[in-house]
Order: structure tokens, then sequence, then C-alpha cells
């Protein structure tokens, strides 16, 4: 969203709550979010009433969206201060909260991101990268697998399409193939490095072709360097936080891939139905 039309939405509270609210509600029509009757009026205060079981409701009952007291305004400012990827700290220089209330609210940001990953659920096809890649951690220079105090990382990636990322308890073989079965459709073609936990894929229903890593360069189409890509793009931008707790990192892992698999698209108004869309059930 150009900040043109961003400008148009923000404009009064008003404006900021009518886009908020389309986004929860397809063309405006609400039904009682107990019953799910369409057989609602209106009363005092932007509230409905069910006519059948009586319930009352408003636009943002029952959303996580609701649970703190941002203005519908605000909102969209934090929203687009996170599409622009300002930490939570310059975040509240920007606006009139206070910082835990933003903290709480980016986080919510993200767990909308998490949430609306898990929903993804179309197995990757076609030709498909696989490789593990470790973050954090204090020691510096910590090469190799299992790497000491780092966090695993499973990553997959269709060429020309989507790179799918998931935090690992370890790299065994069972652990990378039971998520590439989940996650790849069998009779793909699968590329990875010489790495021996991807050594039974071919027994799996997958075609499986290994890099050389010595003659990375002559080998053609077997490289995984769409993968390589996504790691220094996540890397890149994780600095920027400073150190991310592991209880937290994954829930910023997931933003890295929301931004990754969007990065040719614009994603406010995708944050902002992610975000009212989340409700305190789905995580
Ligand atoms: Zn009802």
């Amino acid at each position: 969203m150009d900040i043109k039309s961003f400008e148009s939405l923000v404009r009064t509270e008003n404006t900021a709550r009518r886009f908020l609210t389309s986004l929860c509600w397809k063309n405006y029509r609400r039904f009682c979010i107990r019953c799910n009757s369409h057989q609602i009026y209106r009363i005092v205060g932007r509230r409905f009433r069910c006519k059948r079981c009586k319930y009352t409701f408003h636009d943002f009952t029952g959303r996580w969206v609701n649970k703190l007291r941002i203005s519908c305004q605000n909102w969209l400012w934090i929203i687009k201060f996170f599409e622009l990827e300002l930490s939570a700290r310059k975040i509240t220089q920007q606006i009139d909260l206070s910082y835990p209330t933003v903290l709480k609210a980016v986080t919510l940001i993200r767990k909308a991101i998490v949430a609306s990953s898990a929903d993804a659920g179309d197995l990757l096809s076609g030709e498909v990268e696989l490789d593990e890649a470790y973050f954090g951690g204090r020691r510096k220079g910590n090469r190799g697998r299992g790497a000491a105090g780092k966090v695993p990382v499973f990553g997959i990636l269709e060429r020309d399409g989507v790179a799918k990322v998931e935090v690992v308890k370890d790299v065994s073989a069972r652990t990378l193939i039971d998520l590439t079965i989940k996650t790849v459709k069998r009779g793909s073609i699968v590329y990875t490095d010489k790495f021996r936990s991807y050594d039974s894929l071919m027994f799996c229903g997958y075609r499986h072709l290994k890099l050389d890593h010595k003659k990375r360069f002559s080998t053609g189409k077997v490289y995984i360097n769409g993968l390589e890509g996504f790691w220094s793009y996540a890397k890149e931008r994780l600095i920027k936080h400073h150190g991310v707790s592991k209880e937290k990192f994954p829930f910023y892992l997931k933003e890295m891939e929301f931004r990754y698999n969007n990065r040719n698209t614009e994603i406010f108004t995708q944050l902002a139905k992610y975000l009212v869309n989340l409700v305190p059930d789905l995580l």
C-alpha cells in the first residue's frame, strides 16, 4: 500500500475502523459470532444483537486485536511500521503508546503470521531444495551441524515458489525426512547437499539429487542457492533485533518466511487481515 492510500485510511478513527472491519466481515455483512445467524440488529455503541440467541457483540469481539487498548488508527500505524521493519523501540518513538503495549502489538502480528502460515496447506512440488541452517548462539564462527547453543532450522524451498522454514529439535534423518514428507509432494525432485540425514529420501518416493560442494558451480541444476539466499535474507534481518530469545525465535523465523515469500508483493493489507482474524483459539 502506497503512502497516499495509507494516509486516507488513517485520517480518522472512523476510516481506520472501517478498513479493519472490512477485513473481518466480507462486504460488511455481520452475523452472530455465537450461533452464526444473520438475523441481527444494531443497538447502541456500535454493538449488534442476535435475534435468535440474544448474544451482544461488536465488530472485534473475540478477536485478539480487541484485547489491547489500541485505537484502530494506532493499529494501522503499528502495522505500517512493522511492514517497514521498524523495531518495537523505534515504533514507540513514533506513536503515543508505551513500549510494553507496542511490544505486545508486534508480538500479536507475529503470532498472526504464524497462525496463517499453519493454515497454508498446499504441498510443495516440482523442484524443491532442502537444507538446514543454524541461528543464534553466542559464539561466533561456530560452524558445522549441531553447533552448540545454536538453533537448528530446516528449510524447504520450491523453486519459483515459496519457502517453508521450521525450527527443529535436531537434524537427524528422522526429523528432516518426516518434515519433508509432510511438506513436499511425493514424486518431486529434491536437491540437497551431501549430509547423510538426506540419504534415505530416495526410498520415500522422491527423486533425490545431491549437490557436490566441491564442484558446486559445475553441476548444472543441482544447487541449493535458493535456500542459501533465504538464509542470508533472514540472518541479515534478524541482526537488527539484537538477539532474539530462543522462546521467541520461532515467531521471528516465521516472520522472515512470510517476508521472503511476499517480498515482491505488498504486505500491509495482508498483515492487517491476518491480525484482525486472529482469535485466541488459534494459539
Ligand atoms: Zn446468535
